[in-house]
């Protein structure tokens, strides 16, 4: 299998970067990902994934465009106000590359109707704004074997990982952030305010590590360097790392949660 003649020129850039190739590119091709939120990181998340040409793309999210989002939300412009953003970032993937498969599912993410969502999908992308669905959808990712990559940004900060609870050793979102927010759509971007370029550089980067995770095994930039969270500082700036060790207690990914007694009966 290779690329179709007429798609080679788009990605060539890509193709010749060794630590890609076109085996990598191939893969990014067939990758499917299921992106939760369209907002300040999913917008530019979805650009350089679209750009990347990710061949299926699931866009998630139950809000409308507002004015106060285009200062960050790069995708929507004057005319999109009061759409659905499902319906504009669709529209935004199709004009951007046709052969590109997109599906809008215009939806609160809950802990009912998350395990839907993720299944089957070769990694999910959250940048979404509140803690509920997070962990909503963290504990799905879990639970059907599907790593995610959580990020998010606030002011001048911004913290993306990888996550990948469901293998061995390795943590998911849960183990991070604790039990604490279920109940709390902790939603603080209107209050405190952000740096839609600081939005951009969390997204972009998220994008970049997801091409991480669909690449691991197939070429040379592929290190999906789960439980590593990347914190991001647009004052400094400057960015530190620091790794998140898996909790056994962890209700979604710990030796005594549901589905590692499914596992390990
Ligand atoms: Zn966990």
């Amino acid at each position: 299998m290779s690329l179709p003649p007429e798609r080679l020129d788009r990605f060539a850039r890509h193709i010749v970067l060794p630590e890609i190739g076109g085996v990598g590119q191939l893969a990014l091709t067939r990758a499917h990902v299921v992106l939760v939120g369209l907002g300040g990181i999913g917008s530019p998340a979805l650009q350089y994934l679209a750009g990347a040409g990710i061949g299926r793309l699931t866009l998630v999210d139950d809000g409308r465009v507002d004015a106060t989002n285009l200062q960050r939300q790069t995708i929507y412009g004057e005319a999109d106000i009061d759409r659905l953003k499902t319906d504009g970032a669709s529209q935004w993937v199709t004009r951007f590359d046709p052969a590109l498969a997109v599906d809008g599912v215009s939806t609160r993410v809950t802990a009912e109707n998350a395990p839907a969502l993720v299944k089957g999908a070769s990694l999910v992308l959250d940048g979404c704004d509140n803690f509920a669905t997070r962990l909503a959808v963290a504990d799905a990712c879990v639970a059907a074997g599907v790593p995610l990559v959580s990020a998010a940004v606030g002011r001048f900060q911004g913290q993306v990982a990888n996550f990948a609870g469901h293998l061995p050793g390795h943590s998911c979102y849960r183990c991070y952030v604790g039990d604490a927010f279920d109940a709390d759509d902790c939603d603080t971007c209107a209050d405190d305010g952000m740096l839609g370029a600081m939005a951009g550089w969390a997204g972009t980067f998220a994008a970049m590590q997801a091409m991480r995770v669909l690449l691991d095994g197939v070429s040379a930039f592929g290190d999906p360097q789960w439980g590593r969270l990347h914190i991001l500082d647009g004052l400094k700036p400057g960015m530190r790392t620091i790794n998140i060790a898996k909790d056994p207690a962890c209700k979604a990914c710990g030796s005594a949660s549901a589905a590692q007694d499914f596992i390990h009966p």
